[in-house]
């Protein structure tokens, strides 16, 4: 069959498609959690002292005896086999971003060669990959190998089921054998503790008794994009590469705004039913879903949890929403672009700290001028994207959201914070050198009886500002749809806690200096604004004006791709940073740059390469056909004496030649051997190589607009984006 038959008959298959079977869902109170080994479970089958300890251990870090946990293996184990289970796998988070598992038996035999299970708590809490097998950025070498995985209690661990087996996964961190933090687990957690330290010192001197452990919480947003299988079958680009490499716009794309938040195809309804039929098995609390913006976007968002138990979380939903889609005729693209010219996807990281005794930092409460805690928590997040804005726009930084941040698509390469009208204006005050109170948010009344009046929210939201505070939290709206959201947590969490440090100091100095409290927290906030206040913009994040503004009046910095970002984790600012919380050695931090820009290279090299083997193998023998039709016709019409307009053969034509001129001139690129340095490297791939590609596509995007529609090969935009 050619190409552009198989391309027919997707088409055909997707509309004469069977229903999907509906299966039978029960009631949320008869799945949730069943498959997450979490406290409630570990309640019943522990007894009182090992329950009383783990809950510890989770709640506020306490550190757990190897009793306890030989007593959490036998039960965990005996949980997982009543459950099916044979095997376990300790589950951990290379600095990739994706998720690793080494997969183990419960079974061993015994001197008789009958067959038993054993799963002690040295089996529970350790285990052994190949530290150099994974991205380490020069932390291991080959010879030099042994990594651990070690079980993380904070974490509840999970079954995972395929039609043949279940397994049972332990949340795990990935260390070397010289005790480096090889993953992204390890340092959330030290972030967290970091935070942790420097917010209970704060409080402490804003006289609070009663302190209880801090914790980071997060809720993200997943937004991604469905193609039917069958026609992503027939994209090797959709399918190596996570995105669209060539496709000419559609005469429709999301112009009519008709798709966000619209009717959701029942299709679609039933697969995100699915999806969350699994997530609450799993324990996680899947609450939103809706119609993206762009065609064929849909986005799932989880009510929020502890950062770290949502870090895993996340992971496991991109996951479920991967291999469900699969079973419901879908590719699920998590990639930030998949189509150009239409939206991207974000993962928008609401982040926000607090405990069980002063509840949540961040939130103002419906009188912020005179809740001082929440000032300085805020005034702390105000001065860390000031100081490590560079930072937060390295954590973000990929090949893929490339494609986003400084591409002429929100949000901006450039990190400022929105605060909203209510509290932009009281942090307007405090740079007078006083707090007199703030605006309410006041009522709705839409003066219509039927309709009842509510209270307004008292500031209004800002779509355009990379990093937005939304009414209780702060809301990280440039992370990638297909980024691990660890990285931005571990960046917001020790800017923080470095902030929450110097707002200590500044305030003990003034305290100790007999200054009355709140006028103690007013000359502190006033200074934080006169170093930092540069970094708070209410307005359009997307106008040419706030770029120049941005750049040049208030210092801050535009950096539009990742080859520009990624150097940030060298600089002497973010190597002090993490030492001096704590949270990544230089060592440490000096390997993440090394894997993070291994990565972009590689990713960009791999597109590159498809660039070229679609544009010779599929496109140019497109073109080629319909040209030599073009001329059989001309031919035969010639015989009748019929002259025929054949500009559609010149311009198909040159355009061949232009695509395989670009071709040729891309090749060349890849094939360049000596670099120089990894940022040397870097630049050539985000300068060089994507322009070529670009080059290539551009030529090619314009051939799929001239060639007859029933030789093209690929599946065009029309079909992926519209038809499901
Ligand atoms: P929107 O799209 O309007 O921003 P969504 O409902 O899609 O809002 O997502 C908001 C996310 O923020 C949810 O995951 C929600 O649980 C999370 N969230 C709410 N409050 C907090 C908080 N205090 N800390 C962290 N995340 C929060
Ligand atoms: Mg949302």
């Amino acid at each position: 069959m050619s190409g552009s038959e198989s391309r027919a008959q997707a088409i055909y298959q997707i509309t004469n498609r069977e229903p999907i079977a509906i299966k039978k869902t029960k009631p949320l109170d008869k799945i949730w959690a069943t498959d997450a080994f979490t406290l409630v479970k570990m309640e019943e089958s522990l007894s009182k002292t090992a329950f009383k300890a783990v809950k510890k251990s989770v709640e506020t870090g306490a550190a757990l005896d190897h009793a306890t946990a030989d007593v959490v293996a036998a039960a965990m184990k005996d949980w997982a086999m009543s459950k099916g289970a044979k095997f376990y796998t300790h589950v951990f988070y290379p600095m990739t971003g994706a998720t690793a598992e080494k997969h183990d038996g419960f079974i061993i035999s015994d001197a008789s060669g009958k067959a038993i299970t054993e799963f002690t708590g040295s089996l529970l809490i350790k285990g052994e990959p190949d530290g150099s097998s994974f991205p380490n950025g020069s932390i291991r070498v080959t010879n030099a190998a042994r990594g651990y995985t070690v079980w993380d209690p904070t974490s509840p661990a999970y079954i995972t089921h395929t039609p043949n087996g279940s397994t049972l996964n332990i949340p795990c961190v990935f260390i070397s054998w010289t005790g480096e933090s090889l993953d992204k687990k390890v340092p959330l957690l030290r972030s967290n503790k970091a935070m942790n330290s420097a917010a209970t010192r704060v409080l402490k001197l804003m006289g609070e008794k009663d302190v209880a452990p801090l914790n980071s919480s997060c809720g993200a947003e997943q937004e991604y994009f469905l193609v039917d299988s069958n026609l992503a079958a027939l994209r090797p680009d959709l399918i190596l590469a996570g995105r669209t490499l060539f496709g000419a716009p559609a005469a429709k794309g999301q112009e009519f705004d008709d798709h966000y938040f619209g009717a959701i195809p029942e299709r679609v309804q039933v697969y995100m039913q699915d999806v969350e039929d699994k997530l609450y098995r799993l324990g996680i609390p899947a609450k939103t879903h809706h119609n993206e913006v762009a065609p064929g976007q849909f986005e799932l968002a989880p009510y929020y949890e502890a950062a770290n138990v949502a870090a895993d979380h996340q992971q496991l939903t991109m996951t479920v929403l991967q291999s469900t889609a699969k079973q419901h005729g879908f590719i699920c693209l998590l990639h930030e672009k998949p189509f150009a010219g239409i939206n991207g996807s974000g993962k928008h990281v609401n982040w926000s700290v607090g405990n069980s005794t002063q509840g949540n930092l961040l939130d103002p409460g419906s009188t912020p001028h005179d809740n001082l805690n929440f000032l300085l928590f805020c005034g702390a997040v105000i001065r860390g994207v000031h100081l490590h804005g560079p930072l937060l726009r390295a954590v973000i930084a990929s090949a893929g959201n490339d494609h986003r941040l400084g591409a002429n698509e929100a949000p901006p390469a450039i990190l400022s914070v929105y605060l909203g009208s209510q509290i932009e204006g009281v942090f307007d005050q405090i740079r007078d050198g006083k707090i007199d109170g703030s605006d309410e948010g006041g009522i709705m009344d839409l003066g219509l009886s039927q309709i009842l009046p509510f209270a307004k929210d008292p500031g209004d939201r800002n779509r355009t500002s990379p990093f937005a505070f939304t009414g209780n939290r702060f809301e990280f709206r440039a992370v990638g749809s297909e980024q691990s959201v660890t990285g931005p947590l571990v960046a917001m969490n020790t800017m923080l806690a470095d902030s929450l440090e110097w707002i200590a100091d500044e305030l003990e100095a003034e305290l100790k200096g007999g200054a009355e409290q709140t006028a103690a927290v007013i000359t502190v906030l006033k200074k934080l604004m006169e170093l930092h206040g540069n970094a708070v913009f209410g307005g359009d994040g997307y106008s040419a004006e706030w770029h120049k503004e941005a750049v040049e009046v208030r210092g801050l910095k535009n950096i539009p791709t990742t080859a520009d970002a990624l150097p940030a984790f060298k600089s002497d600012d973010v190597i002090k940073l993490f030492e001096s919380t704590g949270v990544l050695s230089p060592r440490e931090l000096a390997s993440r740059f090394e894997v993070y820009a291994e990565q972009y290279i590689l990713s960009i090299e791999v597109e590159a390469k498809l660039v070229i083997d679609l544009a010779k193998t599929s496109i140019y023998p497109a073109a080629m056909r319909y040209l030599s039709d073009l001329a059989m016709a001309g031919a035969s019409m010639a015989d009748m004496d019929i002259e025929l307009d054949n500009s559609a053969a010149k311009t198909i034509a040159s355009e061949s030649n232009a695509m395989m001129a670009a071709v040729e001139k891309l090749a060349d690129a890849l094939a360049k051997e000596d670099h120089g340095s990894e940022e040397d490297h870097m630049q050539f791939c985000a300068n060089d190589i994507r322009s070529l590609m670009d080059e290539v596509r551009g030529h090619a995007d314009t051939l799929e607009t001239e060639v007859a529609d029933e030789v093209w090969p690929l599946p065009k935009y029309q079909e992926m984006l519209f038809i499901k």
